[in-house]
């Protein structure tokens, strides 16, 4: 048989030559202590724990786990730094080391990217072209802005807070921590920053770097440990300002937990975005936005396009796009650059996103998986759809944080605006149609922070990010991202 002349059998069949970015060029201690003014520094718990690969289960380092005389220590550095040389330093000067931060991330992006895809589970094609070019892009648009805080807030005279307590999620460990620091330095203000406890290694080695940098000691302290530890920073009374990106539930604790004090604070929480494809969309382009929106790093995106909307009269040719496209999705090692789909952040992450499965099945959903194989070995998950879903599902209104796929159809424009309304979230959406007059009219209609238009989870430093309702409140990135950290 001439397999060049069969479609079917002889496509099935090929397969990418595997494309494994190489490892042995990447460092890592064995063990990791905190990094509290300019120095690395062994916990006083005592404690470490384990940090491994989500994607081979294998174990990386060890990593201290801060109590809260760590935090305490941290802090008191930070108020330090603060007082004696931060607040003081000319604006101009501390732009220039914000640059250089951005200039060495730059130069070791390659060891940055590796070990974020290896830590995380993110495909190496994420983390080294959006990940940490964008965290770089971060330092260098912020570095911008440190000596021109009159020109952003003309007669209003601001005013940096003091210490910022911040505290990051799993998802974009690296990206993150330059979303919060960035604009902390650049408004004058000193840092205690935390990572989530399964991706503390991006962070460890940023802490390498502002060493290297020269940035003045406790200017940036950077402690690992769990949920504990984030609490004891956001209890600490000498932080002014907590950043905190992660679940509406610990969202919801800090707010309670910072009631009464002075403390100013951001919270970026979950979402759950609608994804509106109209009948006059370029469908091609769409499916692969729908692809883009819920699979891109794993469905691990609070912006996600986790509902899928599509107009009644095309979502056959849609739905039958989408399958097939799934079935090209590549699932499995995050290091080989062919892989679109890596491996989920943790055994518990994992779980979760099993449980909506089988809440989905029970629920009386039609769904739909890739037939692809995934690796024995680590945390993995096909790329699944859910059809004839309704807006009562839990599916539907719960954020599941994999790459699971709620899909409703719609007939009227006013239908859609109070389906993808009606739930709690409000961070993101996405619009797909010919017609710029339906993008305006449904972007000053959804209630979501940040709605692309024939296109999806698209970032940029200089425009702001943030939801309303449940998920949460404050503008990061942007000039708007420089208000939280200042006072007029
Ligand atoms: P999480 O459990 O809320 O954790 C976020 C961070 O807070 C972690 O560093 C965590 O430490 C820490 N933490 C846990 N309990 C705490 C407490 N009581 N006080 C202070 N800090 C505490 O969320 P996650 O499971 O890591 O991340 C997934 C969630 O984050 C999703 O719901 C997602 O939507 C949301 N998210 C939102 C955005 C956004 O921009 N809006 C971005 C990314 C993620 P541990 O790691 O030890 O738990
Ligand atoms: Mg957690």
């Amino acid at each position: 048989m001439n397999k060049e002349n069969t479609t079917n059998e002889f496509f099935t069949d090929w397969k990418y030559a595997a494309a494994p970015e190489g490892t042995e060029h990447i460092k890592l201690n064995k063990q990791y202590d905190l990094f509290i003014n300019g120095k690395f520094v062994k916990p006083n718990s005592k404690k470490y724990y384990t940090t491994i690969n989500p994607a081979t289960e294998e174990k990386l380092a060890e990593v201290a786990d801060a109590n809260e005389k760590d935090v305490d220590l941290a802090v008191n550095a930070a108020k330090n730094a603060y007082d004696k040389v931060w607040k003081k330093m000319p604006a101009k000067e501390r732009s220039k080391y914000i640059f250089r931060i951005a200039r060495l991330m730059q130069e070791r992006a390659r060891e940055f990217t590796v070990i974020e895809s290896m830590n995380g589970g993110k495909p190496i094609r994420e983390s080294r072209d959006v990940d940490v070019p964008l965290a770089a892009n971060h330092f260098f648009y912020y570095a911008g802005w440190a000596d021109k805080l009159d020109y952003a807030f003309p007669n209003k005279k601001p005013q940096s807070l003091g210490v910022a307590g911040q505290i990051i999620p799993w998802n974009f460990p690296l990206l993150m921590a330059a979303w919060k620091i960035a604009p902390a330095l650049a408004t004058g203000n000193t840092v205690v920053l935390k990572p989530a406890e399964t991706t503390p290694l991006t962070a460890l080695k940023l802490a390498e770097l502002i060493r290297d940098s020269g940035l003045p000691d406790g200017v940036v302290n950077i402690v690992t440990g769990f949920g504990k530890t984030g609490a004891a920073i956001v209890n600490h009374p000498k932080v002014n300002k907590v950043a905190f990106t992660g679940s509406t539930d610990v969202g919801k604790l800090i707010q309670k937990s910072i009631a009464g004090t002075n403390k100013k604070a951001t919270l970026e929480l979950g979402g759950k975005a609608a994804n509106i494809i109209f009948d006059d969309a370029p469908i091609d382009q769409a499916v692969e936005g729908i692809v883009n929106g819920i699979f891109f790093n794993q469905g691990h995106v609070c912006c996600a396009g986790s509902r899928l909307f599509v107009q009644e009269n095309v979502a056959d040719i849609v739905i039958s796009k989408l399958k097939q496209r799934l079935e090209t999705l590549i699932v499995g090692n995050p290091l080989d650059k062919n892989t679109d789909i890596g491996a989920i952040n943790s055994k518990e992450q994992l779980q979760k996103i099993n449980e909506f499965i089988k809440i989905g099945i029970d629920e009386g959903a039609e769904m739909y998986q890739s037939s692809c194989s995934i690796p024995s070995k680590g945390f993995f998950c096909k790329p699944t759809l859910f059809l004839h879903t309704s807006q009562s599902h839990r599916i539907v209104q719960e954020e599941i944080f994999g790459p699971v796929l709620a899909i409703q159809t719609f007939r009227t424009i006013e239908e859609v605006i109070e389906k993808a309304n009606n739930i709690p979230y409000g961070l993101s959406a996405g619009v797909w149609t010919d017609k710029g007059s339906k993008i305006f009219n449904l972007t000053s209609k959804l209630r979501a922070g940040v709605i692309w238009a024939n296109t999806y989870n698209k970032f940029d430093p200089s425009s702001p990010f943030g939801g309303y309702k449940e998920s949460g409140f404050g503008r990061e990135g942007g000039l708007h991202g420089l208000m939280p950290y200042l006072s007029f």
